[in-house]
């Protein structure tokens, strides 16, 4: 596409970007300015650029400081003299809402939108049709005075026409017969008729008409016909002027083809408000027919609901990493058609960006009647499709919220609509949740939690609890698996499995994990040296947030301190972080191995396993997850077999099978005669204070050949 003028990104900002200095929360903000806000510019105590925060993230998470909210993907910062195209080019490629723009000192200078791009190129066609009116004027006068400047009419690029009073055509120049494909001699003597199009009705004529004859002018977009054929939009300009020699009427035509400035016009119309892959509208153009509802509806007495439904695809990060881009396109692509066909012609089905998509259902009559629509979505959705061979399987998670009941605006029902979705991922994945209140609830729990665990750390509230690992043939304590505890009086009942995940989430984590990595071997090394075999290991949960270079430097000189005391670090980490098709990943396992380290995978069997890859990574131990050993009493013989099915697998790989959470004698016993290796549970002991830990270990040190622990 041809913009053919020079329009800069620095001409096109966008006014509803706020910039924010990175140590401010949302809460620190006007409320007015956040209204209008569609994101974020963060800027350091200098005034220079750090990136940009979605408004959505930032509604969702209004006690974080905005430095903690910038996304580590977005495109780099365009200088302000980027022409428009490169900039539009970027927008599709990198399916982001906004960019920012620095000036040529590389100070921030502003944001631009589709949309702020799409109205400055607006603007600059008005500009320039003005400036074209200015001419005319210009050149009218020089007619009047009965002296046409033949160079100006022959030169312009302008097609111009003059007809008598009663519209027979007297002259045209070079440019009218270029655009229409009529010569001069085919044109005079004709009537403008010659070019109708027949677009236009006889309504539009009579104002026309009217115009000129009062106003002596008349100026606006129309529709005609070359001799060809064809059909084109021009920009013309009539005016009446009277010739005072023969005290006649003429009429001037004055006219530009404006087909490429309407093909630019409805491109940019397609991107500011569709979404290039699926074809949908975006997430602006549905805010924008949501808002005109809400509006309409608040005037109208006829009291009907309109719901916003949030759909998010459940695994589709698995269906890009293991088939491939092209094969995730075309899901998205089929699942966008397959939700416009779940839906009504009146109801709007956007894509938001990612595996995201939403429905705005316009009009609905009752809660069962809403009820029927989203589960048709949820139908329509869940389950098999085929692309080029493959079978991908699609599971989605739904959102509902609605007007009036749940909020009375449109950026109300987006942010609740985005926290039922949540929600519905929360419970479990491939569910539908309405919004209720008490889903805010949650949210704002998860806010005090995280203040919670801020404070926690820089007071130093954390500790760790230590639990033994036994080997079932010796039933000797060989190693210990070490986790985290909060003693912080707000957090109190809180335990690991809940705050882990909000620490990953906030970052907290890498501070968090480097702690219980250096403390706990510290404390191996201080307390436990006197009281353990050789070869004991050391277990300490690593979360995939973890898995960087940084935290490889960390652990090098940990796992040598402890070898050289002929202690083993074993990291423990989840089948989703090991099977991940990440070539750096494996590069640092396969670094932290070559070191002496050991790994684990933690919960095995909960996750997605690609089976092939088990036996091309350094694993050393699988810790059968417990929900399979609580089972095995339970259903008895299927759960056995499956667990002697994963423990000969394992052998078969040389990597040894840890049962986790073994609570009954039973469950021992069956796992040993399954030939499972080793296990850890409250069995044998619940995790526990070092001190008493370290006592634990040294009655088995003292009474090696007695009974067992
Ligand atoms: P996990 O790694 O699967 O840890 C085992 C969990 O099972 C522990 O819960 C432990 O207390 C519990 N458990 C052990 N034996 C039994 C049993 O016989 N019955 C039952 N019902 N439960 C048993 P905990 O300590 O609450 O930890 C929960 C999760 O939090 C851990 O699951 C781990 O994913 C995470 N976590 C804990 N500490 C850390 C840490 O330092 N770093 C990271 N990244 N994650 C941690
Ligand atoms: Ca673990
Ligand atoms: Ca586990």
């Amino acid at each position: 596409m041809s913009l053919n003028h020079a329009l800069q990104v620095g001409d096109s900002l966008c006014a509803r970007v706020l910039s924010v200095p990175c140590s401010k929360r949302l809460l620190d903000i006007q409320p007015d300015l956040v209204s209008i806000t569609g994101a974020y510019a963060v800027l350091n105590e200098q005034g220079q650029y750090l990136g940009l925060v979605n408004s959505r993230e930032v509604a969702l998470f209004p006690n974080r400081i905005f430095a903690d909210l910038i996304t580590r993907r977005q495109p780099p910062p365009l200088s302000a003299d980027t022409p428009l195209e490169v900039a539009l080019t970027i927008f599709n490629h990198a399916k982001v809402d906004f960019l920012a723009v620095l000036d040529d000192q590389g100070q921030y200078c502003g944001t631009i939108s589709r949309f702020s791009l799409f109205n400055a190129l607006l603007n600059h066609e008005h500009q320039l049709l003005l400036e074209k009116s200015a001419l005319v004027d210009r050149l009218i006068a020089e007619l009047s005075h009965h002296k046409i400047a033949e160079t100006v009419f022959n030169a312009t690029s302008e097609g111009i026409m003059v007809t008598d009073e009663n519209s027979v055509i007297l002259k045209v120049n070079p440019a009218f017969s270029n655009t229409t494909g009529y010569s001069a001699e085919e044109a005079i003597g004709q009537t403008p008729h010659l070019l109708s199009s027949g677009k236009q009705d006889k309504a539009f004529y009579q104002e026309m008409w009217c115009s000129i004859t009062t106003r002596n002018q008349w100026q606006g977009e129309i529709w005609n016909r070359r001799k060809s054929g064809e059909i084109y939009p021009e920009w013309l300009t009539i005016n009446r002027i009277r010739t005072p020699e023969e005290n006649g009427i003429r009429y001037v035509g004055v006219f530009s083809d404006i087909s490429l400035h309407k093909e630019l016009e409805n491109t940019l119309q397609r991107l500011a408000y569709y979404d290039s892959l699926t074809g949908l509208p975006n997430r602006t153009l549905l805010r924008n027919r949501l808002d005109f509802l809400i509006t309409n509806r608040k005037h109208d007495e006829s009291n009907s609901k309109i719901a916003l439904v949030f759909i998010d695809l459940d695994n589709f990060k698995y269906i890009n990493d293991a088939l491939g881009h092209q094969i995730g396109d075309a899901v998205l692509i089929e699942v966008g058609k397959r939700l416009r066909d779940a839906m009504c012609e009146s109801d709007t089905v956007a894509r938001f960006g990612g595996d995201e998509f939403a429905a705005l259902i316009a009009q609905y009559e009752s809660e069962t009647s809403l009820a029927r629509c989203v589960r048709k979505i949820f139908d329509h959705l869940n389950g098999h499709i085929l692309i080029e061979g493959h079978e991908v399987f699609v599971s989605v998670s739904i959102g509902v919220a609605q007007y009036p009941q749940d909020a009375s605006d449109c950026d109300g029902l987006l942010q609740l609509a985005d926290i039922a979705m949540y929600r519905a991922k929360d419970s479990g994945r491939e569910q539908i949740s309405y919004y209720a209140p008490e889903m805010n609830r949650k949210v704002v729990d998860r806010l005090k939690i995280e203040n919670a665990l801020r404070n926690a750390f820089e007071n130093d509230r954390f500790w760790l609890a230590w639990q033994p690992q036994v080997d079932l043939k010796t039933e000797r304590f060989i190693g210990v698996e070490v986790l985290m505890r909060c003693s912080a009086p707000e957090l109190d009942g809180i335990g690991p499995d809940i705050f882990i995940p909000i620490a990953e989430e906030n970052g907290l984590i890498a501070r968090l994990g480097e702690w219980a990595l250096k403390k706990a071997v510290a404390d191996a090394l201080e307390h436990l040296l006197p009281v353990v075999d050789q070869g004991f290991r050391v277990a300490v949960n690593l979360s995939p947030v973890q898995l960087n270079k940084s935290t490889i430097d960390l652990v090098l000189p940990l796992a040598r301190a402890l070898m050289e005391k002929n202690l083993i670090l074993e990291i423990e980490m989840t089948e989703s972080v090991v099977m991940k098709d990440r070539t750096h990943a494996i590069g640092y396992l396969q670094t932290m191995a070559g070191f002496g380290i050991e790994f684990s995978i933690d919960d095995f069997g909960t996750g997605y396993s690609n089976l092939s890859r088990l036996a091309d990574l350094p694993i050393h131990r699988l810790k059968i997850d417990q929900s399979f050993i609580q089972k095995m009493t339970d259903t008895g013989h299927r759960m056995n077999q499956m667990i002697q099915a994963i423990i000969d697998m394992g052998h078969a790989l040389e990597i040894k099978v840890l049962a986790e959470g073994i609570e009954t004698l039973e469950q021992k016993q069956a796992l040993t005669a399954l030939g499972c290796d080793e296990a850890q549970g409250y069995f044998y002991a619940k995790p526990m204070k070092l001190a008493e830990f370290r006592a634990l270990l040294a009655k088995q040190s003292t009474s090696s050949d007695e009974s067992p622990p």
